[in-house]
């Protein structure tokens, strides 16, 4: 089948307006959220229903054209970019976007797989349920991208991530079948775990049309604080006392260092951050309670008053309404794009045990300053599941795309080897992509490695599903 074929087939089958050829139509589709990787498409197919995108599929592997699928395109390794040849085809999920069904009493949500996270929370929300997962992207981000790339958030101490919250998956195969696996059960031994294996492969497998979402109930009371500590160490003291007296009422702990916050503070003036920025960390902490707001509020004032007197704690802020509450996690969600409006800037996402968490920061830190001047650390993430974006901006007066080609590659071989020799990941959340291949290649486990690119090769044989994402082909 020739390219022209394959357009014209492309659009007897989906309608002439959501076959995408135009360089102007597609320009969103073509770049990546950090504008590190800008591609040309041959066209960007917009299938509204399974049975289109099992055709999509099919037309392809005909013509012998790969797929790139994509959702919300706010992936940070580059996995939803085309390549450069003009010859891959984007499948955007964008038009799939209904919640098929609600079922409150197997507390089960079914979405399409472009459906925006946002929605998929207020749709539970207004069913009295809650859909846990909460991303800084989630106004834009879909169930198909969280799930393809296992995204994991700021709830995830609590309720787990995106595969934690998924009982079923609907989806079309690289040779272009349907396969209806949307269980709503808790329980199903019935051999290979297909769901397991489609979530985190981040479109390298198949196709993800649709999934079946754990919901959880709402909580009675919800209460924020905003906690100054002298050190990373401190923040993981307070980590423990937390979980000791909040147990699974514990539902978010985010650390944050203090140059994220002149970074917010210079492009976000409006968000106030609750406490002076005397400190050099900052600890955002949520607690769930199933009672009511009183009992939330003594619960944590005492396990703040214990960490405040036996000095563990600087200073601590709580919020006395939904309002402060939502403007503290307002400053978190504006970091990254508080990073991203100051320029190019090195990003990590490393995971390490908790327990070594206070030594590796303390360790790379000291090894980056002397390795890099004045480099701004932009530190911050999920210190409750060992999970921290340790970001790297330029110095103040830098340009920072020269900072970035000069000192990339020397810096990710810094953090990334420390993360390893601490027992940590190179990814703890925002997957392979593009972007971090060579540390696939280097790090993992070689028998783990060899299972991958086997069932690559089974599944995909003629490699047609997102080429050269997470493994290098
Ligand atoms: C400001 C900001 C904050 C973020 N915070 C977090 C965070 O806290 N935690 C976190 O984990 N991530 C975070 N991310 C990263 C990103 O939001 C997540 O990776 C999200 O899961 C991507 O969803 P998406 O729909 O945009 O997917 P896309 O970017 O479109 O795609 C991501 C990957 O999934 C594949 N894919 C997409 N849809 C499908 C499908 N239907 N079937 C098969 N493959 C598919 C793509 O090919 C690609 O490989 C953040 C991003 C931004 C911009």
């Amino acid at each position: 089948m020739t390219t022209a074929d394959l357009l014209q087939a492309l659009r007897a089958a989906l309608g002439d307006d959501h076959v995408l050829t135009a360089p102007a139509d597609m320009a969103g589709y073509a770049e990546d959220w950090r504008k590190r990787y800008r591609g040309v498409p041959l066209a960007v197919a917009l299938p509204g229903t399974t049975e289109q995108v099992a055709s999509v599929v099919r037309l392809c592997r005909a013509a012998r054209a790969a797929i790139v699928p994509q959702g919300g395109n706010t992936g940070l390794v580059g996995g939803a970019a085309p390549d450069g040849s003009g010859k891959q085809i984007v499948l955007s999920l964008k038009r799939m976007r209904r919640v098929r069904a609600l079922e409150a009493a197997d507390r089960v949500l079914v979405a399409e797989a472009g459906c925006v996270l946002a929605e998929v929370q207020r749709a539970a929300r207004e069913a009295g349920l809650l859909f846990p997962l909460s991303l800084a992207a989630e106004g834009s981000a879909t169930i198909g991208g969280v799930l393809s790339s296992n995204a994991g958030g700021t709830a995830v101490l609590r309720y787990g991530n995106a595969r934690a919250l998924c009982l079923g998956l609907e989806a079309v195969t690289p040779q272009g079948a349907i396969w209806h696996g949307l269980s709503t059960l808790r329980k199903d031994n019935t051999g290979y775990d297909l769901r397991d294996l489609l979530i985190g492969a981040e479109g390298t497998l198949g196709i993800i049309t649709a999934a079946s979402l754990m919901l959880y109930p709402q909580p009675a009371a919800r209460r924020t604080a905003w906690v100054a500590l002298a050190d990373v160490a401190a923040a993981v003291h307070l980590l423990a006392r937390a979980r000791d007296a909040l147990d699974a009422g514990l539902t978010g702990f985010e650390l944050i260092g203090r140059e994220c916050l002149h970074l917010v503070a210079r492009h976000f003036p409006a968000l106030r951050a609750p406490l002076p920025l005397d400190a050099p960390w900052y600890v955002l902490l949520e607690l769930s309670d199933s009672e009511d707001e009183a009992h939330a509020q003594a619960r944590l004032e005492a396990v703040l008053g214990a960490a405040l007197e036996a000095g563990g704690a600087l200073d601590c802020a709580l919020a006395a309404s939904l309002a402060q509450a939502t403007a503290m996690w307002q400053i978190r969600e504006h970091i990254p794009l508080a990073q991203a409006a100051e320029g190019l800037n090195i990003k990590h996402d490393i995971a390490v045990p908790i327990s070594r968490m206070a030594s590796f920061v303390a360790d790379t830190s000291a090894r980056l300053q002397r390795m890099i001047p004045d480099v701004r650390l932009v530190v911050f993430g999920h210190l409750g599941d060992g999970n921290l974006h340790y970001n790297l901006q330029a110095p103040a007066a830098a340009d920072a795309d020269a900072f970035r080609a000069q000192h990339e590659t020397a810096c990710n071989e810094l953090l990334h080897a420390a993360a390893m020799a601490a027992g940590g990941s190179f990814s703890a959340e925002h997957g392979v992509g593009l972007l971090k291949t060579a540390e696939l290649a280097r790090y993992k486990d070689a028998a783990a490695l060899a299972m991958m690119h086997a069932i690559k090769r089974a599944l995909d044989p003629d490699g047609l599903m997102n080429p050269g994402k997470i493994l290098r082909t």
